[in-house]
Parts: C-alpha cells; structure tokens; sequence
C-alpha cells in the first residue's frame, strides 16, 4: 500500500460534484446522472430494450447518496 492510493495517483475516476448536490441513479444503472435527459443514460436505456430487459426505476438522490451504493460518477453530465 502506497501513498497513492489516496493522493494524486487515484485520479482516474471522474471527478464527483458536490456532496448535496440531487441527480439520479437505476437500481441496476453503475452511474449517478444529472437527470434522465443523459445521453449516456438514454443510451443505456435504448441498450435495455433492445435486449428486452426491464428498465429499473429511477431514483432521486444526492451525489453523497450515490456514492455511498457503489455508484459512479457520469462523465456525460458533470
Ligand atoms: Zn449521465
């Protein structure tokens, strides 16, 4: 274990707006997006269709919120 796993070394991640900051997330979604107007997300969502996959519903949380379940930050929307 290095320093870098806490310093300038763990920079690969997308940084995270602020804490309070509301967005949304899916049950099953791997990103916190501003809203559902997402090109990522509604990429996402026409992948489910087309393979027939129910889409999870969306859930209005804070950045803080989406973190703490594992969440990842979109690069689309912040
Ligand atoms: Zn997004």
């Amino acid at each position: 274990m290095t320093d870098d796993a806490q310093g300038w070394g763990y920079q690969l991640e997308q940084p995270w707006p602020p804490p309070e900051t509301m967005g949304m997330i899916t049950r099953k979604g791997r990103n916190f997006h501003r809203d559902e107007n997402c090109s990522g997300y509604q990429q996402g969502v026409r992948n489910s269709i087309k393979r027939g996959h129910k889409l999870s519903p969306q859930e209005t949380v804070t950045a803080q919120q989406a973190k703490h379940r594992g969440k990842g930050c979109c690069s689309v929307c912040w």
